[in-house]
């Protein structure tokens, strides 16, 4: 947009240089259309889609959720591991959950007199059912400001688009809990494209199905390779980091929040300009992309 309204006050300058008075009239009819397109433009830049990350995004599913996992299944194979706060900061570096476990024992248990092989898938396959079972419960909480945004989203008529690299069955499950998949026109979870995140494949597959170009949508990330995924996809992406993600160039997004927010809640501004309020809502969703 940016370089509309340079393109449009630089025609000023043409007039001016030739000197010739019917040129000068030609020139400002120029000017006149310049600005009318630009004007164009910017009504009819609306906001017609969200579309969300899950994991760290809807809810802090890394710190919540697997991890709390890990350590219940740890504790049911009579393993005295507890994986705190701060240490699964550190694991999260490595991919995978059975290779985050591979990690943990090179490094803390190296002595571990078991066959790894065997061990390792079966302590993850009960990772996994305990996952399963905490997001049953509703145990794994939205972060602030999720529902409601989402909430207000649906029933202004703003469609919504789910793009996550976790399983369509734990995506699926978070937002059954405490959402409506209903609401959501696109669910691309998992392996729905051949290269997961930061590839922007997933955010160009979404595109595509709801037929919307990147300047109609926000994105929701939480997270370095998420936000990279998303601006390659030429989307304009809000962050709400937390303490794992915190460190994380975050220079690619358009606003950096601790949350989204809530009216007895307000989050905190890293970036981006939110006109003084303190919970990110649609009214402010719409300033994002006319500034774009
Ligand atoms: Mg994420």
């Amino acid at each position: 947009m940016r370089d509309w309204v340079n393109l449009a006050v630089g025609s000023r300058g043409g007039r001016g240089s030739r000197g010739s008075r019917e040129w000068g009239v030609w020139g400002e009819n120029i000017n006149l259309i310049n600005l009318f397109n630009t004007f164009n433009q910017l009504i009819m830049r609306e906001l017609k889609a969200l579309i969300f990350d899950v994991d760290g995004t809807l809810a802090e599913t890394e710190r919540d959720g697997h991890r709390i996992a890990f350590n219940r299944a740890f504790a049911e194979a009579n393993l005295n591991w507890i994986w705190s706060e701060s240490l699964y900061g550190e694991l999260l570096e490595i991919s995978g959950g059975k290779e985050r476990i591979r990690y943990y024992l090179q490094q803390y248990h190296p002595d571990l007199m078991e066959d790894l092989d065997t061990l390792i898938p079966q302590l993850h396959q009960d990772k996994t059912n305990h996952y399963r079972h905490l997001l049953s419960l509703g145990e794994i909480q939205l972060r602030p400001g999720v529902k409601r945004l989402i909430e207000e989203a649906y029933q202004e008529g703003i469609r919504l688009a789910i793009a996550t690299t976790s399983t369509l069955a734990n995506a699926l499950a978070l937002i059954e809990k405490h959402l409506n998949p209903q609401w959501f026109e696109v669910i691309a979870a998992g392996d729905i494209v051949p290269n997961k995140k930061p590839a922007p494949d997933i955010y160009n597959y979404v595109l595509n199905k709801m037929q919307l170009s990147p300047d109609q949508c926000l994105v929701f990330e939480d997270s370095f390779h998420g936000l990279q995924a998303s601006f390659d996809a030429g989307l304009q992406t809000v962050i709400t980091l937390h303490d794992y993600t915190k460190h994380q160039d975050f220079s690619l997004a358009s606003v950096v929040l601790n949350h989204l927010g809530e009216p007895n809640n307000n989050f905190k501004i890293f970036k981006g300009d939110m006109n003084n309020k303190g919970y990110l809502d649609l009214e402010l969703c719409q300033k994002l992309i006319i500034n774009y």
